[in-house]
């Protein structure tokens, strides 16, 4: 469920703000009723009439994106910056898709892409527990009892006790002075691998995600995407 401004805008009737005045004006239907509450919720079962006029909701888009650094997770950027829909074909991007969750502008990797509200908010829900799996390149030789500290978990944000799937030591990169290592975690807090590395002491160089629940980049070169096939989406779901 949407609220329906949301979906009003999503469906090209108007822009948010708008579709909030279309609504206080009394010129949407739901079912052949007058609605002028700005927190009502529609789903896509619903019959919407803008000024007697049936609107139609926008397809539902899926994409798997294999983003670059250099992006930032959002749909516009007040200071202009690049953002992953910079990434998209015009005709990809016309029905108003974001990202599900975010990855920094530094990080790299994947990322799903779509315009269905309510699978985001089931899949960037705390309770959904989606396994997440991140390469990330650290500063300095990781020894293995920091390994062993981090799989026990390490605390961020002052309190929080992150607490990995799991943990596996890839690389060692004596020349370089800087470790592989892998880790999948099931929350999604801001910054989350970036913090954990710091709290064993050695900083990010660089984050990829590989693996997002069963989905991973295979055939997505960076920079690209693909559609989701449909019992992907089925999957998530
Ligand atoms: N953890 C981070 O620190 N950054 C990301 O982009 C994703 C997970």
């Amino acid at each position: 469920m949407e609220r329906l401004q949301k979906v009003l805008a999503q469906a090209n009737v108007a822009s948010r703000r708008k579709a909030e005045e279309l609504i206080l004006e009394k010129k949407v239907k739901v079912n052949g009723k007058i609605v002028s509450e700005l927190g009502f919720k529609v789903s896509r079962k619903d019959q919407i009439e803008v000024d007697g006029k049936p609107i139609e909701f926008a397809p539902l888009c899926y994409y798997l994106l294999n983003k670059p650094t250099g992006y930032l997770s959002t749909v516009s950027d007040d200071k202009k910056r690049r953002t992953i829909l910079d990434l998209f074909e015009p005709e990809d991007k016309e029905n108003r898709i974001y990202p599900v969750g975010r990855l920094d502008y530094d990080t790299a990797g994947l990322l799903l892409v779509t315009n269905d509200g309510e699978l985001t908010k089931k899949l960037t829900h705390p309770t959904s527990e989606i396994a997440k799996q991140y390469l990330v390149r650290v500063k300095g030789i990781v020894i293995k009892d920091k390994i062993r500290k981090l799989r026990e978990g390490v605390i961020i944000d002052d309190n929080y006790l992150a607490v990995p799937k799991e943990v596996q030591l890839m690389e060692l990169d004596k020349k370089n002075q800087s470790t592989l290592i892998r880790i999948i975690i099931t929350e999604g807090k801001n910054k989350q691998v970036r913090k954990m590395m710091e709290a064993i002491g050695h900083p990010v160089k660089n984050l990829t995600r590989d693996q997002y629940a069963f989905l991973n980049l295979e055939g997505v070169k960076r920079g690209t995407y693909r559609k989701l096939k449909l019992h992907e989406v089925k999957q998530l779901k």
